[in-house]
């Protein structure tokens, strides 16, 4: 079945009506279709999770060339014609669940013990940035993940220091995965259509991390007060987080981080925003009970 058709079957049946409240913007391209899953280089070694299946039209494309492959769709309306449009494929798990909530680790450690598997998901733009976030920072066993986004959300997330996209969320995701922008979507290509157009990006989990970073917490309270003031120099920016403090050993943190003061909070990479949280924590807290209370 092509995209339409699976569309037309699904809206046919009766049960189900589009929820804009749930990001429901479903792919009828199959050129971008194919696109987007060979994106991910997916192959019959590969355990798939994909998030948000809506009327399957990724899902059967993954079901086709993948290993096994777990859909997580939090819309009750779309479990019956899902079940019963890919019954065929002896590979297919599905759950009715919220995927900010759902237990893919137990799933994962069932169907891919050894390898790390791959996350692939036209998601759903409400949620974009908390589900990548909670894929990262929970440290499921990810090697690739592969996402149609906002445009201008894939354009933040691919940015580097010192361009205008470069922001905390770019940082957010960089300290796990090397990001790439794989290619652009209109919006002609959904129904409904959205309003914004869209892009394909590609995240690959670092072998190694580009920093060491001791303490998450206080690095990137540093990295949203420089994102949070961008016309700031770094050591105004920053000055809001010590209110009580003299300017000057704000000043001298970051020249003894090797970061020039009047820098602006977007041109500082990685490795600087490490640098800038160990001394920061070095010079004004004693230890981690200090830092939970202050940072
Ligand atoms: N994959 C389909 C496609 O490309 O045509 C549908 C993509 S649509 C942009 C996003 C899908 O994610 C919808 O089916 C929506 O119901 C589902 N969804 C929204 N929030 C979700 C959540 N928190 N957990 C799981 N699925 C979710």
């Amino acid at each position: 079945m092509t995209p339409m058709e699976k569309i037309r079957k699904l809206r046919e049946s009766g049960s189900f009506h589009f929820t804009k409240s749930l990001g429901q913007n479903f792919l009828t391209d199959d050129n971008i279709l194919e696109k987007l899953v060979r994106a991910a280089g997916i192959s019959r070694e590969d355990a798939v999770i994909e998030i948000g299946p809506g009327a399957g039209i990724v899902t059967e494309k993954l079901l086709q060339g993948a290993g096994p492959v777990l859909a997580v769709e939090i819309d009750k309306a779309l479990i019956p014609f899902l079940e019963e449009t890919l019954a065929e494929y002896p590979n297919f798990t599905l759950w009715h669940e919220d995927v900010l909530k759902a237990p893919l680790d137990k799933w994962i450690k069932e169907h891919s013990p050894e390898k790390p598997i791959k996350v692939v998901g036209n998601l759903p733009y409400y949620v974009t940035t908390p589900i990548i976030m909670k894929l990262l920072e929970d440290g499921f066993p990810i090697d690739t993940m592969v996402f149609m986004v906002q445009k201008e959300v894939a354009l933040r997330m691919a940015a580097k220091p010192g361009t205008k996209d470069y922001s905390a969320l770019s940082v957010a995701v960089q300290v796990y995965c090397q990001v790439e922008k794989a290619f652009d979507v209109s919006s002609h290509v959904f129904i409904p259509k959205p309003k914004v157009d869209s892009a394909v990006v590609r995240l690959r989990r670092h072998a190694e991390p580009p920093a060491q970073i001791d303490d998450p917490k206080l690095f990137f309270t540093l990295v949203k007060a420089a994102f949070g003031q961008r016309r700031k120099t770094l050591s105004n920016a920053l000055s809001h987080l010590r209110p009580k403090e003299e300017k000057s050993r704000i000043i001298d943190v970051l020249q003894a981080a090797g970061i020039d003061p009047v820098r602006r909070g977007e041109t500082l990479n990685i490795q600087e925003f490490a640098n800038l949280s160990l001394l920061w924590r070095k010079t004004f807290f004693h230890d981690t009970m200090d830092a939970d209370k202050n940072s």
